[in-house]
């Protein structure tokens, strides 16, 4: 039994989670308390009390904290990565590479912490300076996904307490377990009582109450979701981060490395079987080279081990429920009714029982479909021709979505005014639409982002508020 953490105590409950390992059902990882509305006030409350004397802790504090956490989760890092593997189901390289970028993230906001974020403009007005200091916001709410249960938690959280905030932290339901790990590890790496609580449960009671009461909340799920809490929001206009979906187009030109493009696409669009953000849904192909691209990216899904994630040589796990595993199967009858050519996208039977289906490819298929305008959030892309640059970009661009998005070429010309005209946040070439460093701004366009980028030195514009100050000597 895992309790959440209030105000620095463990609280139990006697409602609880549990935990279904995907790649093996048989599995329950651990049972998690749920939180009460009443642990949420409660939490909220030992944040406001804490918070005074966190903000006014020396940056050095801070910092050491963070640093003796990174290096926990550092020298963790096997096993808290197959803790990872087993409830996310997630390959077990993948889980340990995710976790060594959590415990990264750590070490890298500890040297923020210290890098005073501030300056002083003197000549503005004369004989007054006119200083220009950041103060941490307050009480932020924490609410993350499922698909990184440590990553996403990690460049949340570290930047959060780097400026003096204190955190009211909801991991998804269904990944409670790396949020109980990251709060313990963070509680014994010294944060004092109540300036970080845990409060896991479901989104409709724990995350919409948590959405009442903070002054900041950072937010990454789906559009559906960010749209709901920008709704609750409203009533009291708490400062927003939310990062949401994505459709993420890859262009492929003529003039690509054929064998790059499709070692680019197959790891864009499958890796961790599918289930990012950032994921490359659409590979867009122009005509040229579409058919001896389609053939080459068939030849590496063929290759893919799809099996438990803790496997040796398994290549691609299972996807995260059954709710997921049926909304994909019901796409694939979609594009079937649209007019698409499916390849692949069988359920699999494994030695033990999971949520396993083949990565699936539709072709022939168009910018209009359904298939090319919802996020699916599995193991699946689809192909769509297009009859030149000019057009690929424009397809690319058709959507409601901005995050992510690729092009392989081997033209400066095309990359560059593709690097300046295609809608999203992030822009890719000659490599995957997801994979991202945490020391670089990350966000989107359109309806995938809203509000400041997060990570690297930008996450401060999020955590912080300027103050302006104009001093005279009098
Ligand atoms: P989700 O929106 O269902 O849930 C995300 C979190 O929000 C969970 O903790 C959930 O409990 C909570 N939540 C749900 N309803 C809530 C409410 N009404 N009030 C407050 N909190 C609530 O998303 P998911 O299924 O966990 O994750 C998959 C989605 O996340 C995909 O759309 C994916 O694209 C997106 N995602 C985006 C990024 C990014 O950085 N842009 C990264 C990873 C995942």
């Amino acid at each position: 039994m895992h309790d959440n953490l209030i105000g620095g105590d463990w609280v139990g409950s006697s409602s609880l989670l549990s935990n279904i390992n995907p790649s093996d059902i048989t599995e329950n990882v651990g049972n998690y308390a749920k939180a009460s509305q009443a642990d949420v006030a409660r939490a909220a409350e030992a944040a406001r009390a804490a918070f005074p004397a966190w903000r006014n802790a020396t940056a050095q504090l801070r910092a050491d904290i963070l640093a003796a956490a990174g290096e926990e989760i550092l020298a963790r890092r096997d096993e808290l990565g197959a803790l990872l593997a087993r409830e996310e189901g997630k390959v077990l390289a993948e889980a340990i590479g995710e976790v060594v970028r959590a415990g990264r993230i750590f070490r890298f906001f500890a040297g923020e912490a210290v890098r005073t974020p501030g300056e002083i403009l003197p000549q503005v007005r004369l004989g007054v300076d006119v200083e220009v200091t950041r103060e941490p916001v307050g009480v932020v709410g924490i609410i993350t996904p499922w698909n990184f249960p440590i990553a996403i938690p990690a460049w949340k959280i570290a930047p959060a307490l780097a400026f003096g905030n204190c955190v009211l932290f909801k991991p998804s339901e269904l990944t409670p377990a790396m949020g109980w790990m990251l709060t313990d590890i963070l509680l014994r790496a010294g944060l004092p009582r109540g300036v970080l609580s845990l409060l896991m449960g479901e989104g409709r009671d724990v995350g919409a109450a948590l959405v009442e009461t903070v002054d900041a909340i950072s937010f990454t799920g789906s559009v559906q979701t960010g749209h709901s809490i920008m709704a609750a929001a409203s009533q009291r206009m708490p400062k927003l981060q939310l990062e949401m979906g994505g459709k993420n187009p890859l262009i492929v030109l003529d003039d690509a490395d054929l064998t790059l493009a499709a070692e680019v696409a197959a790891n864009g669009a499958f890796g961790q079987t599918g289930q990012r953000c950032t994921a490359s849904s659409r590979l867009i192909v122009t005509a040229g080279i579409h058919d001896r691209f389609v053939a080459a990216l068939q030849e590496r899904l063929e290759a893919f081990v799809v099996d438990n994630a803790m496997k040796p040589g398994s290549q691609i796990g299972p996807v995260i429920d059954q709710r997921q595993l049926d909304k994909n199967q019901n796409y694939i009858e979609i594009a079937k009714s649209e007019g698409a050519k499916v390849y692949g996208g069988e359920l699999l039977q494994r030695d033990t029982p999971g949520f396993y289906m083949r990565p699936c490819l539709f072709l022939e298929t168009n910018s209009g479909m359904r298939i090319n305008r919802e996020e699916i959030f599995g193991p699946i892309a689809s192909v769509v021709r297009a009859a030149n640059y000019e057009e690929a970009l424009a397809i690319a661009n058709d959507t409601e979505y901005g995050l992510s998005a690729g092009i392989c070429t081997t033209s400066l010309k095309y990359a560059q005014h593709f690097r300046r005209h295609v809608e999203a946040g992030l822009a890719m070439v000659n490599l995957p639409t997801a994979g991202l460093d945490y020391h670089a701004p990350f966000g989107g366009t359109k309806a995938s982002s809203f509000g400041p980028r997060e990570q690297g030195s930008y996450a401060v514009d999020f955590y912080t508020v300027t103050k302006t100050a104009y001093i005279s000597p009098g």
